[in-house]
């Protein structure tokens, strides 16, 4: 009998566990209805790749039928490329994301990882791949320690953590802490700013190591000084991924490899922060408002020095 029951009970930890971390990254793309429709293909392979390309061609997509968000978007990152998105609240762009981890399939059009549609990879494989540093992360009532590990508990020991806590630019902040590391964080322990969570998703994503990196920047705005940490944390991360920002200040976007600009679920302009400087069109007149606004107030500074 107890044969039996240790593989039932190990095969329903894991089953706990496997839904336990979807409903995280539920929760951290901000959805409530995931589509069920979305499952693996008879014959789906293993994603496998560290520096994967990724092309979204024509692709089309409402989550309803009557409401088209994204029209036609096509944009390539070339491996270990750092592309951003940015547009208007709204525009699609975290629907991009949503696509990309195939919470929902496209409409029409394609999207490809290393020259194959996503569908062809088992949505074990592709969401393997894939590290999310979400605007708002979940913390765990539990210790510091724990939720930088959480997410690769199995393979993260002492050192790695205090790897990863140093590459995000944690190390100053857990050295003030009382009892550094074992400090307990979260509702009912020591609460972080917005700034120090997103931190601690960056050590996660970089625990993980994942082949895509998906980072969606926090809307409330930060102060400068917890900006620029971040951002640094970020370039850390990225300069071995294929990295999508969707971003929401454009000081963040200047170094990326290509940044495309989506209004209302269309790809209106796209380039390299000076090219589109130079152009004059809507990422330009983004770009103006927003160091307008920093004069204004200091505390949303966009330069990125
Ligand atoms: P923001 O900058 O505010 O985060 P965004 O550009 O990332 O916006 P998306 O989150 O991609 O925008 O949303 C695009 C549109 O799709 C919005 O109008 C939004 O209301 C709608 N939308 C998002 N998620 C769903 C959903 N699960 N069901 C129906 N409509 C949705």
């Amino acid at each position: 009998m107890l044969q039996l029951f240790l593989p039932l009970s190990a095969l329903g930890f894991v089953y706990r566990e496997l839904k336990k971390a979807m409903a995280d990254v539920a929760r951290m793309f901000a959805l409530t209805d995931i589509e069920p429709g979305v499952t693996d293909h008879p014959d789906a392979g293993e994603l496998v790749s560290s520096r994967p390309e990724i092309v979204f061609d024509d692709v089309y997509f409402g989550y309803t039928a009557e409401r088209p968000i994204l029209r036609g978007v096509s944009l390539t990152a070339a491996p270990g490329a750092k592309i951003a998105v940015v547009g208007h609240s709204g525009a699609g762009k975290s629907t991009l994301a949503r696509l990309l981890f195939r919470f929902y399939d496209v409409d029409h059009g394609q999207l490809c990882i290393d020259g194959r549609d996503i569908r062809e990879y088992s949505l074990a494989s592709l969401r393997a791949a894939i590290g999310v540093v979400p605007q708002d992360t979940v913390l765990f009532n539990d210790t510091i320690e724990y939720n930088i590990a959480y997410g690769a508990p199995e393979t993260a020991d002492r050192a790695a953590i205090e790897r990863a806590a140093r590459l995000a630019h944690l190390d100053a902040f857990i050295a003030r802490l009382p009892e550094g590391m074992a400090t307990v964080v979260g509702e009912r322990g020591l609460k972080l700013s917005g700034g120090e969570k997103q931190r601690i998703a960056i050590a996660r994503a970089i625990l993980k190591n994942p082949a895509i990196l998906i980072f969606d920047e926090a809307t409330s705005s930060l102060d400068s000084h917890a900006e620029r940490a971040i951002t640094e944390a970020l370039a850390e991360l990225a300069a071995d991924h294929t990295t999508l920002v969707i971003a929401h200040r454009l000081s963040t976007v200047v170094d990326a490899d290509r940044i495309v600009v989506l209004d209302d679920g269309r790809v209106v302009e796209q380039g390299r922060h000076a090219e589109l400087l130079a152009a004059g069109g809507s990422y330009a007149r983004m770009w103006q408002l927003q160091q307008h606004d920093a004069e204004r107030d200091p505390s949303l500074d966009t330069r990125a020095c």
